[in-house]
């Protein structure tokens, strides 16, 4: 059985993530601080399983720890090892995820997801683990409007975290192209996460304050806020709002496990990866898909663009259905009714 270690695999993505790779058949070493999640996000991770008739309390163990701290990291590595066990491979999830609170504050952003990233890569050195995936991020593309973004895209963060995504994947070439010559790194560019696991047990309950289009638009049909702000009606796309690429949140799970067993399989390479469906969805589209498909209103209103949006952000996925065979499956349907699912059965999250 194949160790696999997750970082911040008690949020959002890396909490479904961890359910995929129980399901199918690796043992998980969680190392979370809890910064941005709750402890019971895997507690519930475990719920499903049993649901499932699969007791999988065994496979999982959960580390309480901090990237910052390289001597803490450093332990959860030598306890792993005492237990007879050795890391297969990493996925690393953990970091901080706001662009608007990495321009408030750059040096924890850099300190989080720079410096978290260069210890993780360090203990994973003298472990001797080859392994690697790193959660990156469209936001690292320049500004092509009406095109399919490639990975070959010119590159260009516009944001402090923009620049700590795109650090660490230049961090990445650079080991992979030292001397050693053994590494096996994924940089994945995630395009924009949605929804929930269908069972409505785990789903995004972010601590930070979200200001992301799905989670806004939850929060306005909660009645939480009076209406949700489409900012810009006049961008040069069909119904002048912006578009993006939305993919469900399972579908980005199980992509993670095909990007893993590839390297585990495969020979020493840095594959750099979008994920995303290739399909542009209006903000306004989505809106309207989540009143239907959950016979909801949720006010909104029109409002300026704002500095530095972007009017389309959509994957050319060429490349991961290429590389590893794979297509997201889950509609923009599925992604509305599971996202909404969860929040009704959770309100107060976790
Ligand atoms: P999330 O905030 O839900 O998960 C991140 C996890 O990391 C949390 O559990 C948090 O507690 C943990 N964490 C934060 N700081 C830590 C630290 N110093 N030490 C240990 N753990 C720490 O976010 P997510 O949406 O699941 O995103 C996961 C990764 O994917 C992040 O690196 C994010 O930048 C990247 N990403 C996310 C999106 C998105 O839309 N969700 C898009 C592109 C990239």
């Amino acid at each position: 059985m194949k160790n696999i270690l997750v970082t911040g695999g008690s949020g959002f993505i890396g909490s479904h993530t961890c359910l995929s790779l129980l399901e199918r058949g690796y043992r998980v070493f969680v190392i979370d601080s809890f910064e941005n999640s709750s402890e019971k996000a895997l507690e519930k991770v475990l719920e499903i399983l049993k649901l499932k008739k699969l007791d999988l309390v065994e496979r999982l163990k959960i580390f309480n720890c901090d990237i910052r701290n390289y001597k803490l990291l450093e332990n959860v590595f030598a306890e792993i090892n005492t237990s007879n066990k050795k890391v297969d491979g990493i996925i690393h999830f953990a970091g901080l995820k706001s662009v608007a609170d990495s321009i408030k504050t750059p040096l924890e952003y850099w300190q989080v997801n720079v410096l978290g990233t260069i210890n993780l890569l360090n203990a994973m050195e003298k472990f001797n683990c080859q392994n690697f995936v790193f959660s990156s991020s469209a936001t690292v593309y320049a500004n092509q409007e009406n095109n399919l973004l490639s990975e070959k895209h010119p590159i260009k963060a516009i944001n402090p975290y923009g620049n700590t995504k795109l650090t660490v994947e230049n961090l990445l070439n650079d080991i992979f192209n030292s001397s050693d010559k053994k590494s096996k790194f994924a940089s994945l560019r995630y395009f924009n996460p949605i929804g929930a696991h269908s069972s409505g047990l785990i789903g995004e309950d972010p601590k930070c304050k979200a200001n992301n289009i799905f989670p806004l638009i939850i929060n306005t049909a909660m009645g939480l806020q009076k209406e949700f702000k489409i900012y810009g009606n006049d961008w040069s796309t069909k119904d002048g709002t912006p578009i993006r690429d939305y993919i469900h949140i399972m579908d980005l799970a199980e992509a993670h496990i095909e990007v893993l067993e590839n390297l585990l399989n495969d020979k020493s390479r840095y594959l750099i990866l979008n994920i995303g469906t290739g399909r542009g969805t209006s903000v306004l589209e989505l809106l309207k898909t989540f009143e239907n498909v959950n016979n909801i209103k949720v006010p909104y209103v029109f409002s300026n663009r704002r500095e530095g949006d972007l009017g389309y952000v959509v994957a050319d996925n060429s490349l991961l259905k290429s590389e590893l065979n794979f297509t997201p499956k889950m509609s923009i349907e599925d992604m509305c009714r599971d996202g909404w699912n969860w929040k009704k059965l959770n309100p107060n999250g976790y």
